[in-house]
């Protein structure tokens, strides 16, 4: 599909003319804030170098902490589901799981 054909899809501007926060928002999710789905183990992210979680998380999970850059914060609450942060952690730094049944992202509009 050629770059003019994808323009005149429906929603095409309109997607890409949003923030990721704008996008986040249209997500919807049961927040299990007792029980996070994912961890991480601070020793092993302290001494990570490249921090890749920080680059590759499509709904920026992971950041470097403002006041203390040498460890991350995570946003497990906006987490998508797709996987993609366990599999390229190599140092096995993330301890991930499915959230518990109902709880999570919901794939639904509005
Ligand atoms: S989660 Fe993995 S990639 Fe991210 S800082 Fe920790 S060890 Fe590094
Ligand atoms: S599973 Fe996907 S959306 Fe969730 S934290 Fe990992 S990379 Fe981000």
């Amino acid at each position: 599909m050629s770059e003019s054909e994808k323009r005149d899809l429906p929603g095409y501007e309109k997607v890409l003319g949003l923030s990721l926060e704008d996008k986040l928002y249209r997500v919807r999710y049961e927040v299990d804030r007792n029980r996070p789905h994912i961890k991480v183990n601070e020793a092993v992210c302290r001494s990570c170098t490249d921090k890749v979680c920080t680059s590759i998380c499509p709904a920026g999970v992971y950041k470097l902490k403002a006041d203390d850059p040498s460890m991350i914060s995570v946003s497990f609450e906006n987490c998508l589901e797709c996987g993609t942060c366990r599999n390229v952690c190599e140092k096995e730094g993330i301890e991930w799981r499915f959230p518990d049944g109902g709880m999570g992202v919901k794939y639904r509009y509005g």
